[in-house]
Parts: structure tokens; C-alpha cells; sequence
């Protein structure tokens, strides 16, 4: 495995970063998944917009856009796979054994890892501790993941793939690592980002290509939507067949699999949205 760090391409044996980079010490980073099909990343433009939103809300230096569209594509080439997920992650750099920046700059890494097509529905659980829809990292994709590493170890416990967040003040936000869409009297909601819920790729397209609604929706909405989906970069559109010991009729239902062949189609058709 060759991966991108600071630069250059490397072996992933000899590639090192300081013990004392924020990323590590205080999670002070940023980061991207990247589908990648058959070496060609998905929704590239989109992501890299995406990572230059989350630094300015860090307050990170703006990553070179040029620089990690390089790096993808170098470590694309360098290894070969049919279906790849590009981790771009960019942190604070090498500091102080404290929550002060240091003067190093940013460090970038670029890695891919090989993955494989998601079934086409899973089960998901609710958890009952909440997003914070007003905190000062809500909507940015950092790499302060560890309440997600939790909350999915407990989905895994219970069979599903996904654990379910609301919010501070009961709404429905997001999954660990998914936006999540119920289907009401034949309409796509999904909650808006001001529930709090990372501003997801997959959840934009879905919204642009079928008209999907974002409305603020209680978290007691799983219990009566008729059809419940996830959106996200490795799991495109997927039908969810149970919620909690909840199981919706005859999933896919007809409006998740319209939108799954949707999403397919457009998707295959312009790898960058
Ligand atoms: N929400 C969270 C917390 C995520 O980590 C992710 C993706 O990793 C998503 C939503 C889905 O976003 P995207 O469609 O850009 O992958």
C-alpha cells in the first residue's frame, strides 16, 4: 500500500507522523471518505468543497485543492482496486501537549482502502444520546469521531449497521456515518442541517435528484414512516428494514427504490456531480 503523506507518495511501512500531531493528541482535524470507482473518485469537487468549509470552521489554512487532487490521483494509480474508498484526512499538524496550535502547519494524508458494494438494506438502531445542532464543529467533517465509534459498537451489538442520533431539542438528525430519509404519505423528508446533521454529498444529490423535502421531523418519526433510508458515500441509497424491533413492510418500499435507481443512474452517468 502506497499512501500520500505531506508531499509525496510513500510506503505505508515507512510513512510517519509526529506523536505529537493534533489529529492524534486532540482530534484537531479534518477529513474526507472518497468513493472511488474503477480509480475515479466520485463527487471529487464536492468533497474538496466540503473539506475547505470544515478547515475554515476549524480554523485550519485552506487545503490546496490542487495539491490533494494530485495526491488522489497518485495514490489511485499506485493502487490499483475496483471499487476504493480515498481517505483524505488533514490535521492540525505537530503541537503542543496542549490545545494551542503549534507553528508546523498542516499535515495530509491520503490512504485508500479496497470496499465493496453495501447490501441493498440494513437494520439501524436510535441511541439516546444526542447531536448538538449548535456546537462549534456542528456540520463539519472532523475528525472528533469517537462518539460515533461508540454509538456504532452499540448498533453492531444489536445486529444493525447504523445507530440513529437526535438532537438537543428531539428532532431526528443523522446517523454515524449516513443522513437518514423517511418516506411520508409518498414524500422524501430529510432533516434539514440545522438539525445539526453533517451537510452530507450523497444527502444533497438525493435531495436535488429527487425533490426530497428538508423538514424538521420529530425522532418518533421512525416509528410511523412508511419507508426509512440512509444516504452516504459508501452506502449510496440504502433501504432500511428495521428500526429498533421495528419493520417496515416490504422493503424496499416503492418510493426508496425509485430513488435508489435514481441515484444509480444519475450517478453512473457524472462521476462529478
Ligand atoms: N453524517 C456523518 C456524521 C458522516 O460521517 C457522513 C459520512 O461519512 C454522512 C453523514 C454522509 O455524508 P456523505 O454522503 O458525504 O458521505
Amino acid at each position: 500500500m502506497r499512501i500520500w503523506l505531506d508531499g509525496g507518495l510513500r510506503d505505508l511501512d515507512s510513512a510517519r507522523v509526529s506523536v505529537f500531531d493534533h489529529g492524534l493528541t486532540v482530534g484537531d482535524g479534518i477529513f474526507e471518505t472518497v468513493k472511488a470507482v474503477d480509480g475515479t473518485p466520485f463527487a471529487l469537487t464536492r468533497h474538496l468543497d466540503r473539506l475547505t468549509r470544515s478547515a475554515r470552521g476549524l480554523g485550519l489554512p485552506e487545503p490546496d485543492h490542487d495539491e490533494v487532487r494530485r495526491a488522489c490521483a497518485a495514490v489511485l494509480e499506485a493502487n490499483p482496486m475496483p471499487l476504493g474508498r480515498l481517505r483524505i484526512t488533514y490535521t492540525g499538524g505537530h503541537g503542543p501537549l496542549g490545545s494551542d496550535r503549534g507553528e508546523h502547519g498542516p499535515t495530509l494524508v491520503v490512504a485508500l482502502g479496497s470496499t465493496t458494494r453495501r447490501p441493498d438494506s440494513t437494520a439501524v438502531i436510535t441511541v439516546p444520546w444526542t447531536r448538538n445542532e449548535r456546537g462549534a464543529l456542528t456540520g463539519l467533517k472532523t475528525t472528533s469521531y469517537a462518539e460515533n465509534v461508540v454509538a456504532l459498537a452499540r448498533a453492531h451489538q444489536h445486529g444493525a449497521s447504523e445507530a440513529l442520533f437526535g438532537n438537543t431539542v428531539g428532532q431526528l438528525c443523522e446517523g454515524t456515518g449516513s443522513n437518514v430519509f423517511v418516506v411520508l404519505d409518498g414524500e422524501i423528508h430529510t432533516p434539514p442541517v440545522t438539525s445539526g446533521c453533517l451537510p452530507g454529498i450523497t444527502r444533497a444529490l438525493v435531495v436535488e435528484w429527487t425533490g426530497a423535502k428538508e423538514t424538521d421531523l420529530p425522532l418518533d418519526v421512525l416509528r410511523r414512516a412508511d419507508e426509512v433510508f440512509l444516504t452516504s458515500t459508501l452506502r449510496d441509497v440504502q433501504a432500511v428494514h428495521r428500526i429498533d424491533d421495528r419493520e417496515p413492510a416490504g422493503t424496499p418500499g416503492p418510493v426508496t427504490a425509485k430513488a435508489m435507481r435514481i441515484f444509480d443512474e444519475r450517478a453512473g452517468q457524472d462521476l462529478d456531480p
